[in-house]
């Protein structure tokens, strides 16, 4: 199948030629047809899969065809959780609608909200934002949702998992009824079903990657270690291999900042990336690891979410995920594009129970391997006396079953 076949103007075909892309993949094979006959979509699908295009192309095709507002109303809304993601989708809005009379801005918290409403002011068609900074400039009547004509939640389940299912809530209700909602999530929990009920109309559903699968062309490993020794034998692992762009992950901000000072240390560029970094230094962190001049980027997960890293060869989950299916957001960032990668485990002793729940997850025992001289020293008998698990994301959102606004005309 070609873009062509799609039915895409010629202008949005010029640039999708441009940026080099030759055969749609399967998400935008599937889903640009629905979008275009003003369905309203709910596709499952990870970063990497070429989702991006996959709402933005037939989004910027439907703007330019539909009736065109002197001032410039905004016409449609993507939300993002995280300002990385709502910065890249900018980017892929500004990329493929370079030849089209169509206007699009970023809003997001942590920097200056002036050139933003200026933005705003002087008029946009598109306008992708974070739930906090549109809910802000919104209530100081800085903008205005009442001419919208196309929702995308992006990444929905993380914002779900960020808390913003009552910002979307309040969003959604400053916005038209009629209009086309289309919703994008990794994954498809009962929350993520719950919330496209509430908001879709009449849906259809387009799975690009079979829930709960990994890549094919991930090779999974995992080893049993020393929890103390994680930091030397993930030195071990990067010069020995001589790895040259690695994307580790840590539970937390701390253990994040800890491990890149540590390999940085050890002669092994390292950035960390967390929600407590300013936005100016995440973006110079990922600028230095797209370069090659940071070696290894050490994320959180929530993070990581949204990373544009195109072709990455090693991921490291130096603390297994407390959710098994950040196991999969986490993976899903090697093996892309036809390009095999590797995703290494390191798992202590109070582990165990956490890789348990990811090979249920996933259907499958995962290899693992225990390496001379990093024996795991804590039996695995002793993970029954170790604190469970956390289970922040097992809570329902309130409001339940609620329809938001599901009586379109
Ligand atoms: P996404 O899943 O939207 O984050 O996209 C992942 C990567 O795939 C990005 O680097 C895109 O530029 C790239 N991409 C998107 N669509 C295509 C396509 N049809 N062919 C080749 N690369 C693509």
């Amino acid at each position: 199948m070609s873009f062509k076949s799609l039915n895409l103007s010629e202008a949005i075909l010029h640039a999708v030629n441009k940026k080099g892309y030759t055969t749609p993949s399967p998400i935008q094979e599937k889903a640009i047809p629905l979008i275009l006959e003003r369905r309203d979509v709910l596709a499952s699908a990870q970063t990497g899969t070429g989702k991006t295009a996959g709402f933005t192309l037939p989004l910027l095709q439907i703007l330019s065809e539909g009736k065109q507002w002197k001032n410039r109303p905004i016409r449609s809304l993507v939300l993002t959780p995280t300002r990385e993601l709502a910065a890249q989708v900018a980017e892929s809005v500004k990329t493929y609608g370079e030849f089209l009379d169509l206007r699009s801005t970023v809003i997001y918290g942590g920097v200056n909200q002036n050139p933003q409403v200026r933005a705003i002011r002087n008029g946009v068609d598109i306008l992708i934002a974070t739930p906090g900074r549109l809910l802000d400039l919104n209530n100081q009547r800085l903008l205005s949702l009442a001419k919208i004509e196309i929702l995308i939640l992006d990444e929905a389940d993380r914002m779900l998992d960020m808390g913003f299912l009552k910002d979307i809530k309040k969003i959604i209700s400053l916005m038209p009824l009629n209009r086309q909602n289309l919703m994008f999530s990794a994954t498809f929990s009962k929350q993520i079903k719950e919330l496209a009920n509430g908001i879709l109309h009449n849906q259809v559903l387009v799975e690009a990657t079979p829930e709960n699968t990994t890549a094919e062309l991930v090779s999974q490993k995992a080893y049993r270690i020393d929890k103390k020794r994680k930091p030397e034998f993930v030195i071990k692992l990067i010069a020995e291999g001589d790895w040259k762009q690695v994307l580790i992950f840590t539970r937390t901000k701390h253990g994040a900042n800890r491990l890149s000072e540590k390999l940085s240390k050890n002669n092994i560029s390292s950035s960390a990336i967390h929600g407590n970094k300013s936005q100016n230094s995440r973006t110079k962190a990922l600028e230095g690891f797209k370069k090659g001049t940071v070696r290894v980027l050490v994320a959180t997960d929530i993070a990581a979410r949204g990373l544009d890293i195109p072709l990455l060869p090693h991921v490291i989950n130096f603390d297994l995920p407390q959710v098994p299916e950040d196991y999969v957001h986490r993976i899903g960032r090697t093996g892309r594009a036809g390009v095999s990668g590797e995703a290494i485990s390191l798992i202590a002793a109070d582990e165990l129970i956490l890789l348990k729940d990811i090979e249920k997850l996933l259907g499958q025992t995962m290899r693992n391997e225990i390496v001379e001289g990093f024996e795991p020293i804590d039996k695995p008998e002793a993970i029954d006396k170790t604190p469970k698990r956390n289970n922040f994301r097992k809570h329902k959102p309130k409001g339940g079953k609620g329809s938001y606004n599901k009586g379109r005309k």
